[in-house]
């Protein structure tokens, strides 16, 4: 049973070979199982940003718990129950939810529940891509959707900017704004992203890299911005806070551009946020579990209309941290 540890708290970037690590361990298929016991194989893994905070020392408080030590990470997974004496999660059924990143994991119902590992069976009857429901049907692809009706209250012909547009959720958040009508701008750290962009319909986009942010949202944006999806923070947020519209709303999904610094960077302009009247409101997608099933109707609507292109990305964790991952990361393990 091949295995993936967390064995170092990093400093900066993680290092792979000292802070994560590979292990392999024995590991029966054949041993028999109780009742409420089943067996999941690993199918496709997700990797996202915010596992890297789960990276910590265990006495860190955050919104997240950190990653036990010298014991498989774990993610959001799509396994296939291999041999089951449960009647929840019976042999063949796709099983989503947080799980170990490892080949083989043995659980009961009573574990299973406590993880919310639901059995999602439609990919074998819609013909969608597993890997999709790690990324735009699942986790990043939620956080687009609570982002944008339960925060950013979106309304047709705003404008709305969107940073780090081209990953997991910003590529689902602009489509979607799209789709409702909004005026859709968004930033990326490549050309080739940025071409990207305009191909699934962003109105503008650009390379927050090379060419200078001000005065492009002050281009693209020409009616001033009514909704920010946020999920840079440090300088690009300074920068948007001032192309913001009164009543304007950012959604506070993720900082990136923070994750890897040993001292968080100073934001300033913050004083728009009272005389605008800025709505400025974080959220965690768990908050908004209750959503699920209207997000997974509408989006897998969405994409079997061809409403919505999602790229993916067969890389890993470094590489979205990085940056370098253009697309969803997921990293597909096994076939059924
Ligand atoms: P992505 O797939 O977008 O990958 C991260 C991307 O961020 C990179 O590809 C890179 O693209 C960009 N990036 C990396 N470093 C920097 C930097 N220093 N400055 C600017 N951009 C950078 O990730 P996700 O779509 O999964 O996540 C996007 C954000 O949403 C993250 O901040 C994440 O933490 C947050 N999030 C929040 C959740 C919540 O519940 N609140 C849930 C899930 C995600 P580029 O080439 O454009 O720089």
């Amino acid at each position: 049973n091949t295995q993936i540890i967390f064995s170092k708290v990093p400093t900066g970037y993680p290092v792979i070979g000292e802070d994560i690590t590979v292990k392999k361990t024995e590991f029966d298929l054949d041993a028999p199982l109780n009742d409420g016991e089943f067996i999941v194989k690993n199918l496709v893994l997700s990797v996202d940003p915010y596992m890297r905070g789960r990276m910590r020392d265990a006495s860190v408080k955050s919104y997240s718990p950190p990653f036990d030590m010298n014991q498989p990470m774990t993610g959001h997974t799509m396994r296939l129950v291999i041999k089951s004496k449960s009647s929840l999660y019976p042999e063949q059924s796709y099983v989503y939810g947080l799980g170990a990143f490892e080949e083989y994991t043995k659980l009961n119902d009573q574990v299973a529940k406590a993880y919310g590992l639901v059995v999602r069976n439609d990919p074998k009857t819609n013909g969608i891509p597993l890997s999709n429901y790690v990324g735009v049907l699942g986790m990043p692809g939620m956080t687009a959707y609570a982002g944008l009706y339960k925060i950013g209250e979106i309304k047709k012909g705003e404008t709305i900017y969107v940073s780090a547009a081209s990953g997991a959720v910003g590529q689902l958040a602009g489509q979607i704004a799209k789709a409702q009508g909004l005026r859709v701008v968004g930033s990326a750290g490549s050309d080739e992203k940025v071409a990207h962009l305009k191909e699934i319909g962003f109105d503008g986009a650009f390379n927050y890299k090379t060419e200078d942010t001000d005065a492009k949202l002050t281009e693209l944006c020409p009616n001033g911005i009514d909704v920010y999806f946020e999920n840079v923070g440090g300088k690009m947020l300074e920068i948007v806070l001032t192309h913001l519209n009164t009543f304007g709303r950012i959604i506070a999904c993720g900082m990136i551009s923070q994750y890897n610094l040993t001292k968080a960077e100073k934001v300033g302009n913050l004083m728009n946020i009272v005389a605008k009247r800025i709505k400025f409101q974080g959220f965690i997608v768990s908050d908004y579990a209750d959503l699920e099933p209207q997000f997974l109707a509408d989006v897998t609507q969405m994409i079997l209309d061809k409403k919505i292109k999602y790229r993916k990305d067969p890389e890993a964790f470094l590489d979205v941290l990085h940056g370098r991952n253009f697309g969803k990361q997921v990293v597909d393990v096994a076939t059924p």
